[in-house]
């Protein structure tokens, strides 16, 4: 049996503790080593056969696991973040399935919804956007004819971009291009939750510059939008006149 397992953004307590439970039995275990906190693989057994799959192409990975499941081994595969968001986890799935061996995905703590967390914001603020955009600029790998950062950015949703904090300057243009105002807030966390964390605040026009002043090249999430900002509506769920299906509105019949 193989357990794809979200590691969470960094800090070790931010894993599920299913995901900790699994880790600290398995036999082996192989970690994205260039972005799991090493602090969570604490917990296991003494003799655990431990790889780092930074080091390791698909097939070697492939090979370390289907060895270790036919052997009745329990093996973790530990991703960052959750293991749906730009893990590459569905290769690995198939080729497993391919082999006729078990699995299952423990998800985690994505980079995206703790860079929100330590920022103390809110994606989905009323009427600001009700939308959650998360995207990557195309660097050494591409992406999709349609979902090009300029068309994407038509619909000021709050967006969180992944792998491109290496691109600040062509992101913000692109942006900006595409529909954003050049005073939409921007962030950019560096190792979210992690000791060594830093928050660069900005907007589009200025961003990129201080990015740079602070020497932040990668594991860096940028979100863009005007759930960074101070304007928005107040929920109606929690709205005194408003009513849901657990509490009835003041002054309605
Ligand atoms: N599966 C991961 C993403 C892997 S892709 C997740 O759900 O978070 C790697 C990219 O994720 C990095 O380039 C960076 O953009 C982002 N990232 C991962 N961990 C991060 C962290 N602690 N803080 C900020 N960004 C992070």
């Amino acid at each position: 049996m193989i357990h794809f397992i979200g590691a969470g953004p960094g800090d070790p307590e931010l894993m599920t503790m299913k995901g900790r439970r699994l880790i600290d039995e398995a036999d082996v275990i192989i970690y994205a080593g260039s972005l799991v906190n090493p602090e969570v693989l604490k917990g296991a057994k003494p003799g655990a056969e431990i790889r780092d799959s930074a080091y390791m192409n698909l097939d070697e990975v492939m090979e370390v696991m289907v060895g270790a499941a036919r052997k009745g081994l329990r093996v973790a595969r530990v991703h960052t973040g959750d293991p749906a968001i730009y893990g590459a986890i569905r290769e690995q799935i198939d080729r497993l399935e391919e082999a006729g061996i078990e699995c299952e995905v423990v998800p985690g703590v994505s980079s995206f919804l703790a860079t929100a967390a330590v920022l103390k914001k809110e994606y989905t603020l009323p009427g600001v956007s009700q939308t959650v955009i998360v995207t990557r600029m195309e660097g050494r790998t591409p992406v999709p004819e349609k979902e090009k950062l300029l068309d994407l950015a038509r619909h000021n949703a709050s967006m969180a971009i992944f792998l491109s904090v290496g691109f600040m300057e062509e992101m913000c243009e692109t942006l900006i291009a595409g529909g954003y105002p050049p005073d939409t807030p921007v962030a950019v966390v560096y190792k979210a939750t992690w000791p060594e964390q830093k928050i660069v605040a900005g907007s589009l026009s200025d961003i990129a510059a201080k990015v740079k002043a602070e020497n932040i090249e990668k594991t860096a999430l940028t979100v863009v939008g005007g759930f960074l900002g101070d304007e928005y509506d107040l929920s109606k769920l929690y709205d005194r006149n408003f009513t849901t299906g657990y509490r009835k509105g003041e002054g309605s019949a």
